[in-house]
């Protein structure tokens, strides 16, 4: 039995892709990229609240180039921790961060950007400036949060908002908790 199938335009279609290219090719490339994208939109589904289907017609949707290509951890990437924030919209996520700045995890200071520190600061133990990158190999230090934005259905991780910290006043709501 088919048990990863899902019910959706977006996998009927990449099943119908993924067939014709596998039986002209002898390939099964596209079929493990299939796979993958399956298995990663229910990752995806487990993690933000959304249906399994609705993420892969979102995906499929933006899809532009060959599934196998596409379907790859540096554009689905895996969303580690629990704490991932849920947004409708771009518009939604820059209402809840607000224009307070970015906790720099290197310098600790705040940084106008939540991806490139540009606070201006020392790193300590350093005459470096500090310019620190979210997305550099070391992340941002486990200090950093993830946030997915529905529109987009894209997982993104930068410095944490200012104005999420604890001590900053009341906490950003993010509607129906679907409890
Ligand atoms: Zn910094």
């Amino acid at each position: 039995m088919a048990g990863s199938a899902l019910d959706c335009n977006g996998y009927r279609k990449l099943l119908a892709q993924t067939e014709e290219q596998e039986t002209k090719w002898k390939d099964d490339r596209p079929r493990k990229a299939m796979e993958w994208a399956v298995a990663r939109a229910k990752h995806y589904a487990e993690k933000t609240g959304l249906t399994a289907e609705a993420v892969l017609d979102a995906w499929e949707d933006r899809r532009t180039y060959w599934h196998v290509n596409y379907y790859q951890e540096a554009n689905m990437p895996e969303i580690k921790g629990e704490n991932v924030r849920v947004f409708e919209t771009s518009d939604d996520l820059h209402a809840s961060t607000g224009d307070r700045g970015f906790r720099c995890p290197a310098c600790n200071q705040v940084s106008r950007s939540p991806y490139e520190c540009d606070s201006g600061a020392f790193r300590k133990n350093s005459d470096k400036v500090c310019d620190w990158k979210a997305y550099g190999l070391l992340g941002c230090l486990g200090k950093g949060v993830s946030v997915f934005v529905k529109e987009k259905v894209r997982v993104e991780t930068f410095f944490q908002p200012v104005a999420w910290e604890q001590n900053a006043g009341a906490l950003p709501t993010e509607g129906a908790d679907g409890g």
